[in-house]
């Protein structure tokens, strides 16, 4: 389980950085985020709700039975769409109101 950025889409605001729990997304020197040891990321997903520009996408391997899909977040006011692209391509989206998260 593990998150990649995508270096193309980064603006280098350091959000994902400064909520990782474990410090592991570092920005460089050319201003863009990076993760040097992506293995020991866990998977809490906090950067990824945190990214404006969508450059953070989660792998979902076939330990979360993903098989290889992808997911990214938009967030929308209180809502988080939750974009997962299949291995065959096809797109689901998930959409979860973060007021409704101290229901469970
Ligand atoms: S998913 Fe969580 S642990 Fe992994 S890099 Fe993002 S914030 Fe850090
Ligand atoms: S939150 Fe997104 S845009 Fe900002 S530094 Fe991290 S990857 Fe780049």
């Amino acid at each position: 389980m593990s998150i990649e950025i995508r270096r193309e889409a980064c603006i280098g605001c350091g959000q994902c950085a400064d909520v990782c729990p474990g410090s592991l997304i570092l920005i460089d020197s050319g201003g863009k985020a990076v993760i040097p040891n992506p293995e020991r990321c866990w998977g809490c997903a906090s950067c990824l709700k945190e990214c404006p520009a969508l450059a953070i996408e989660f792998f979902l391997g076939e330990d979360m039975g993903g098989m290889g899909g992808r997911m990214r977040v938009r967030r929308e006011n209180s809502l988080l769409h939750w974009d997962i692209t299949k291995p065959d391509g096809s797109l689901e989206t998930i959409t979860i109101d973060s007021r409704d998260s101290g229901m469970y």
